[in-house]
């Protein structure tokens, strides 16, 4: 790759450098299509970022390793996996960045989730890199038994490239505080070091107050005050929420307790409508049939006695849309059918939910959009705090932990104000892609050709 000028600088010269390189990676493309779309406009206006091979090194990542795992069923027999780890960007500190252990995991997928983290580091204001790993596991239906035997086996080649000052990974889809808990441990035997390695560890062993709840919480405090753009608030709002994972269920939660009526909730068999809304028994009931039980959301149906549907939530009427599962889940259609029903507000939990085509329908209509980069930031702030809490081996409130993560929110969002304006909409996607760039791309030039 050649240094671009600032003639040749497009965002096609940049999207089919990727595409050159890696013509298979579709999810990484879309990323990199959708932060340069902001970034390219951008860049072209201020001359200092035109130099120094900035964009090409921006979308490659420092370091990638993929690795085999492989461990013993309750069969006895022998499984292989793949493992990954994207080390994608150190300019501001250590790489951080959940695991995602799902069948659908591969090399672009963790690519386009590290480069997203990247900029949703940056925006949080602490000192985090970008990184991303997985592997292409199946959890579902799993002993804990052979969870912890896959565990152990990813953390034993895993452990040769993290630690708590180089790179810090958490959970994502399918790893959580349990599959937490099982590698930290493996990585202590490996190092016989008790260090913060992994965030979202348990509260008894160095894990962060409102880790749990961090995604979910701070996307309702961050779309609280897009709302208040509007004079307007989630109070008595109808809410559609897909997912029934860790951010869906604390979305939910902090959505009722804001005032809200949550009536969707989902997993990849369906979802549910329950039109009387979610209320604390029935979200300790999800809580418990998910996180212990690891049962389906039909039960939840049987159980209140409401619709269960196939298929995804989105042409059911509400105010207010919170994709909170994952990747590509509202397509062109189902951004349509929520305008058709007069959505105010799609903020995105999940990472990516959106498609290119559906965040236009949503710009087009005028929608309130918040990006996932700027809205589900909540969860790596607070694993920044859980970092900072294990350097000094202290331990935090619940209060203390919620008010730094009610302000950093509202920090992101005030930056996503400053960089997105136009006239008098918010552009949320150039606010947070420009906001996130610029201190990723000013630590990079002070750093040098690195
Ligand atoms: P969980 O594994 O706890 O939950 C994922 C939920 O999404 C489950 O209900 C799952 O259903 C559903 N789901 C996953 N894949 C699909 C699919 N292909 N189709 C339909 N439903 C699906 O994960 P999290 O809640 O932690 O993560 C959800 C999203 O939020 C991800 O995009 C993640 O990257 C993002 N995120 C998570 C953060 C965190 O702190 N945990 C931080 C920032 C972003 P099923 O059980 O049937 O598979």
């Amino acid at each position: 790759m050649s240094d671009l000028t600032l003639e040749s600088i497009s965002l096609d010269t940049i999207v089919n450098l990727v595409k050159e390189r890696d013509p298979d990676q579709t999810e990484f493309q879309q990323a990199v299509q959708e932060v340069m779309e902001s970034v390219v406009p951008f860049v072209k206006e201020n001359e200092k970022y035109h130099r120094s091979g900035l964009l090409e090194r921006l979308i490659e990542p420092e370091r990638m390793v993929m690795f085999r795992v492989p461990w013993e069923d309750d069969d006895g027999k022998y499984q292989v996996n793949r493992g990954y780890r994207v080390q994608f960007n150190s300019a501001l500190g250590p790489y951080k960045g959940g695991l995602r252990f799902h069948p659908s995991v591969n090399l672009s997928i963790i690519k386009f989730l590290a480069f997203e983290q990247t900029f949703k580091n940056s925006l949080t204001g602490l000192p985090l890199g970008g990184g991303k790993g997985g592997s292409d596991f199946n959890p579902w239906e799993k002993s804990d038994g052979e969870i912890m035997r896959f565990c152990q086996s990813f953390m034993n080649e895993l452990f040769r490239y993290v630690s708590s000052d180089t790179d810090v990974p958490a959970g994502d889809i399918g790893v959580g505080e349990r599959e937490v808990g099982y590698m930290f441990g493996q990585y202590k035997r490996l190092t016989a070091e008790f260090t913060g390695v992994l965030t979202g560890k348990g509260l008894a062993y160095g894990g962060s107050k409102v880790r749990m709840q961090a995604t979910g919480y701070g996307l309702l405090y961050f779309a609280e005050e897009m709302l208040k753009q509007k004079n307007d608030s989630i109070e008595g709002k109808t809410v559609v929420i897909s997912g029934s994972g860790n951010v869906a269920q604390f979305a939910c939660k902090k959505s009722i307790e804001l005032g809200a009526k949550v009536i969707t909730l989902s997993d990849s068999g369906g979802y549910i409508v329950d039109d009387e809304g979610i209320d604390e028994e029935k979200f300790e009931y999800i809580k418990k049939l998910k996180n212990e039980k690891r049962g389906r959301i039909k039960e939840y149906a049987e159980k209140y006695d409401c619709e269960f549907r196939e298929g995804k939530p989105w042409g059911v009427d509400c105010d207010v849309a919170l994709p909170c599962a994952t990747q590509n889940e509202i397509e062109r259609e189902d951004a349509q059918s929520l305008c058709k029903n007069d959505v105010l507000c799609v903020a995105e939990g999940a990472n990516m939910p959106c498609t290119d085509e559906a965040v236009k329908v949503f710009h087009d209509a005028g929608v309130l959009y918040g990006p996932g980069k700027a809205s589900n930031a909540g969860g790596v702030a607070v694993s920044g705090l859980e970092m900072t809490q294990n350097a000094k081996r202290l331990s935090w409130s619940f209060e203390d932990v919620d008010e730094k993560l009610v302000e950093i929110m509202k920090t992101i969002h005030e930056k996503c104000v400053e960089h997105g304006k136009n006239g008098n909409s918010i552009n949320y996607v150039d606010g947070a892609n420009i906001a996130g760039f610029i201190k990723v791309a000013d630590a990079m030039i002070a750093q040098g050709h690195v």
